[in-house]
């Protein structure tokens, strides 16, 4: 008999894959744990995907989604061939990898001394957590940099010392607005990076549509940046899985040879051209969620939560009186959906995704009363004669 196991290659065996948000079926739940939009999409969008469906669903789609390319290069002012539209923006994340980055000299063969910079992977912690496991998958070398303590870039003198942040590593991937922190980053900043780096950059823009300021000018006059945009958290199409990175050709042409030949679906394209007929629409689902944002910071820091400022479409806070990680349990009983990361940086804090201004006050009222059930079983505590 031949053991399973073995068959699998040992860097596979011993991965960490991505865990993602949970997707619980509840019925009532309050959602807020994996960033969606709260809002529908666009009525006319749901009727072009539902007229969509009918014989012609047995042809493959578009290769290379080129009708949206074009769409999509007409709007950010460039040419289709800056453009690549993927199965999520995740899986375009997982193409720069292996598109741009070496494997690592596996364990066994022969290590050299100092890795070389075309293995690395890097990229600022706390930031998307999908990276170290895209680097890890591919055999690359992963290159955590500490954010500073606020959660924003350090300064630029701090990440030319020595040992920082490495100006020529393969690829590096910047998420921005990052998240969890929800902290948006100057085009300044970005900029000077960029203009210094002789790898390639990522800046993933996934929350940028909730931000004030994007970093697309960079992808359109550096030679080496690439900024990733996404459907699914602005537009409303996480189900779809419509990603797309802009820049320079020869890059973009470099991510096509690696794709699979057909990795965007036929609804998923008529969808995302059709999005982009009601942008509109949309712009107005933008300014309600930023006004629920700064409705629930004002409700939550009146509760005493610290609620740090946020360029996206949720909220990064240190919940008052109980661990965070309590705050997730007990929010759950109240079926209250939160994320919390199990990570040094971050473990004090929940990431709550901004939904509507009702889900905003249910979950005022979940933590309110959360908050009075401790203080009310601490009386009694308190109030305990000492033992003798
Ligand atoms: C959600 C998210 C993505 C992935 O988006 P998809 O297009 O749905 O794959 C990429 N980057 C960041 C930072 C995200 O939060």
């Amino acid at each position: 008999m031949i053991s399973p196991r073995p068959l699998v290659r040992p860097l596979v065996r011993d991965l960490h894959a991505y865990v993602p948000g949970e997707q619980p079926k509840i019925a009532g739940l309050i959602k807020l744990n994996t960033n969606e939009n709260p809002y529908p999409p666009a009525p006319r969008v749901l009727k072009r995907i539902r007229a969509a469906v009918n014989a012609s669903l047995r042809l493959y789609p578009n290769p290379s989604a080129e009708p949206l390319r074009r769409k999509l290069a007409a709007l950010h002012g460039c040419d289709p061939e800056n453009v690549i539209v993927g199965n999520g923006s995740d899986e375009l994340l997982a193409l720069a990898v292996r598109t741009f980055v070496e494997p690592a000299p596996t364990a066994g063969r022969k290590q050299r001394t100092s890795p070389s910079r075309a293995t690395k992977v890097q990229y600022f912690t706390p930031s998307y957590s999908l990276y170290p496991v895209l680097a890890a998958s591919h055999g690359a070398l992963s290159c955590p940099v500490a954010l500073a303590p606020s959660f924003d870039l350090p300064p630029f003198a701090a990440l030319m010392r020595e040992g920082c942040w490495d100006f020529e590593a393969a690829l590096s991937l910047i998420t921005t607005p990052n998240a969890p922190s929800g902290r948006g980053y100057s085009m300044k900043q970005l900029g000077a990076l960029c203009r210094h780096q002789r790898g390639v950059i990522v800046l993933d823009e996934a929350y940028v549509d909730f931000a004030g300021e994007h970093a697309l000018p960079l992808a359109l006059q550096r030679p080496n940046v690439l900024v990733a945009r996404t459907f699914s958290k602005a537009y409303s199409l996480c189900a779809l899985r419509v990603g797309y990175f802009v820049g320079p050709s020869d890059l973009i042409a470099a991510l096509h040879k690696m794709r699979d030949s057909y990795n965007v679906n036929a609804l998923g394209q008529i969808a995302a051209e059709a999005t982009l007929d009601c942008l509109p629409y949309y712009r107005d689902n933008f300014r309600c969620v930023i006004a629920t944002r700064n409705y629930l910071t004002q409700r939550l820091t009146a509760l005493g939560f610290q609620v740090l400022p946020s360029q996206t479409n949720f909220i990064l806070t240190r919940p008052p009186v109980l661990p965070a990680e309590e705050w997730l349990s007990r929010l759950r009983e109240h079926k209250i959906l939160v994320r919390w990361f199990n990570q040094p940086e971050v473990k004090e804090y929940l990431r709550i995704t901004v939904g509507t201004d009702a889900e905003a006050n249910a979950l005022h009222q979940s933590a309110r009363s959360i908050l009075d059930g401790v203080a009310a079983s601490a009386v009694p505590l308190r109030r305990r004669p000492r033992a003798r």
